[in-house]
């Protein structure tokens, strides 16, 4: 089916909600002892209570609470007094159990929101609805072997790794906010040390939950689940295709089904997979061999005072306090370890205005290029040093392009930016008396372009300054080189 042209889709107003899972950083899982390593070799990090054998009793892992009620917290969310396990029932070979350990109506917590940005710098709020804790299922292995084709095999390591769930309000309205959603959500988990939220290890998953109406219309439509979606590029693609599909489905006067389905990136299109489950499909009963959770009072007040500033906050701080653009605040707030590298270049730059837009520039700049897309961590310069580095290009001690040499020889060696200016001998020349006498000879060299500028062809101007700047090897102030000529010639 071709999808509908941009027109008739613009009829429509998707609504779009998003399931996402997200694995926590916990060394180990979360009803047992077992380590959670990616990549180990199959089966070998698994022991009765992960395994589901009969009488093993599983024991909540505390480091995966805390993490879990951070998570909440960074989205804003109530966190529940008590909450509850229960068991979700289901078959499925990667399901030693045969039930996975949920929480259901009784989540960790509730009432939350994230805030969004736009392209174009424009804002949105989208709504929590909760965020509970869950064990990974196994993962089943259907190629790779001899026998692939007539048999699947499980690898139960990931069984019971430490999972939190986070639902969305139906508060976004097309595949854009879906993305930004997603981004910032990765973002919140990463500055809280929550998740490294590695899409590539399974660590970050997303079901999204996609319908379409006719714009003004209240009512809902008619919603599919797209399920696990592994980059927020495919997500992005799938709820675009998914869109189309449904209003071509209703313009051409049929029905969208309810039903689960999945995106397939080869083809860009998502397939049906099975008519959606419902709640009373899975047999919810609290989970007999587990407590409570209860988290509140002292714990819950010290998790809280040691939240970091969020992303969300710091964006509009550096926007307020620096000056800086929404996108480059965007940009450095994006990782945690980058911001704070920009705001210690920064400070160190003399803390506000043009040397702090200057320190951002670097940052973008120069020094993300050479970092040649490895982490902040491996920055060659220090952030101190890039200030002062930038501190003297503001104070106009060093062009722009001496900076970049300075900085290249930074990185080489290591040094602080004004010893290698002193050692190379790059100091700008600013002082009109060294700069008169450079002046005077290009002048002197230059008889025919004098002439012309006193006749009134002032372009020449650029041409002289031009030829200072080459006798100064590029050293003089350009602006101070100016003055100096713009008085000789009268
Ligand atoms: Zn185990």
């Amino acid at each position: 089916m071709a999808a509908p042209a941009d027109e008739l889709i613009a009829k429509y107003e998707a609504v779009i909600g998003l399931e996402v899972h997200v694995q926590l950083g916990t060394r180990t899982k979360i009803f047992c002892g077992c380590p959670v390593v990616f990549g180990a070799a199959a089966n070998t990090n698994v022991c009765p209570v992960c395994l589901g054998m009969p009488g093993a009793l599983p024991v909540l892992n505390g480091a995966a609470v805390e993490m879990a009620v951070k998570a909440a917290l960074g989205l804003k969310c109530r966190v529940n007094p008590a909450s509850r396990f229960a068991r979700k029932n289901y078959f499925y070979p990667d399901l030693p159990k045969g039930y996975q350990i949920s929480q259901y109506d009784e989540p960790l917590a509730e009432h939350g929101e994230l805030e969004i940005t736009l392209e174009g710098g424009e804002r949105k709020r989208i709504g929590v609805t909760r965020v509970h804790m869950e064990d990974d299922a196994g993962k089943s292995i259907h190629d790779g072997f001899r026998d692939s084709d007539q048999y699947t095999y499980v690898d139960l390591n990931r069984a019971g790794t430490p999972l939190i769930e986070i639902v969305s309000e139906p508060d976004m309205r097309s595949a854009e906010e879906a993305y930004a959603y997603l981004t910032a959500l990765k973002e919140v988990m990463q500055y809280l040390n929550v998740s490294e939220c590695d899409m590539e290890k399974g660590q970050l998953r997303c079901d999204a939950n996609v319908s379409v109406r006719p714009r003004g219309e209240e009512k809902l439509g008619t919603k599919a689940e797209i399920k696990n979606l592994n980059s927020f590029r495919f997500a992005r693609m799938a709820i675009e295709y998914e869109i189309g599909r449904q209003v071509g489905l209703i313009e051409g006067g049929e029905k969208v089904e309810q039903e689960t389905r999945l995106y397939n990136a080869d083809t860009g299109m998502t397939v049906g997979m099975r008519s959606k489950e419902h709640a009373h499909d899975y047999r919810y009963f609290p989970e007999p061999d587990l407590t409570p959770v209860r988290v509140g009072g002292d714990w819950l007040e010290g998790i809280r005072r040691a939240m970091p500033e969020l992303p969300a906050e710091k964006r509009k701080r550096f926007i307020e306090s620096y000056g800086l653009r929404e996108y480059d605040a965007q940009v450095l707030t994006a990782d945690r370890g980058l911001s704070e590298y920009f705001e210690k270049t920064a400070e160190a730059a003399g803390g506000e205005g043009n040397a702090a837009r200057l320190a951002a520039n670097w940052v973008m700049g120069d020094l993300m290029a050479a970092l040649k897309g490895a982490g902040i961590e491996a920055a060659p310069v220090k952030a101190e040093r890039l200030g002062e580095l930038v501190a003297m290009i503001a104070k106009g001690e060093i062009s722009g392009k001496m900076a970049k040499e300075i900085f290249a020889r930074m990185a080489e060696t290591g040094d602080g930016a004004r010893a290698v200016m002193e050692r190379e001998g790059l100091k700008q020349i600013s002082d009109a008396g060294a700069l008169e006498k450079i002046v005077d000879e290009v002048l002197a060299a230059s008889p025919k372009q004098v002439e012309q500028y006193r006749s009134g062809k002032t372009t020449v101007m650029g041409f002289l300054v031009g030829q200072v700047m080459k006798a100064t090897k590029g050293q003089a102030n350009p602006g101070a080189v100016n003055e100096v000529l713009k008085a000789k010639l009268g």
